[in-house]
């Protein structure tokens, strides 16, 4: 759980995001959602539950509906829980300033959860089915591809 990244970033006293001190309860089943961001550059950051935190990635092209298609998703700092609910407009001149909407959200089951490889069952409105991203190497430390696996 590291949300010092994600602190240093931020003015909470000018983004109405959360800044990561609320209490929030045990859940029983881990959640994710997935976020529009209008930022400098479209894209939807992909946010799953993990130990407290939410690990986040950036994927410029959306996640893959239709198995065979990979994109690129970038990995980002560590989110807190309550993230997953946040929706708003981040002030021009704050990091990420646009509008976030929330593109999808629900829970997931993790098949697979490694330092380099994470499958997970996706139960959303919009994304359903198995879920996988590998680390891409070759492309970059925080680079990952993330695609639909075949049922
Ligand atoms: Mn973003």
């Amino acid at each position: 759980m590291d949300l010092k990244t994600y602190k240093g970033r931020r003015n909470f006293k000018a983004t109405p995001e959360p800044d990561g001190d609320e209490n929030v309860p045990l859940r029983s089943s881990r959640i994710f959602v997935v976020q529009e961001h209008h930022a400098t550059h479209l894209h939807y950051d992909l946010r799953l539950e993990s130990e407290g935190v939410l690990r986040s990635w950036a994927v410029p092209k959306g996640i893959p509906e239709k198995p065979g298609e990979r994109h690129l998703a970038v990995e980002t700092e560590d989110h807190p829980l309550e993230y997953a609910e946040f929706e708003g407009t981040i002030p021009d001149g704050e990091y990420g300033a646009g509008v976030v909407k929330i593109w999808d959200a629900g829970v997931f089951e993790p098949l697979i959860w490694e330092k380099d490889k994470i499958e997970v069952v996706m139960k959303g409105d919009r994304l359903s089915g198995r879920y996988v991203l590998v680390r891409f190497k070759r492309a970059g430390e925080k680079d990952w591809l993330i695609f639909r696996a075949k049922e």
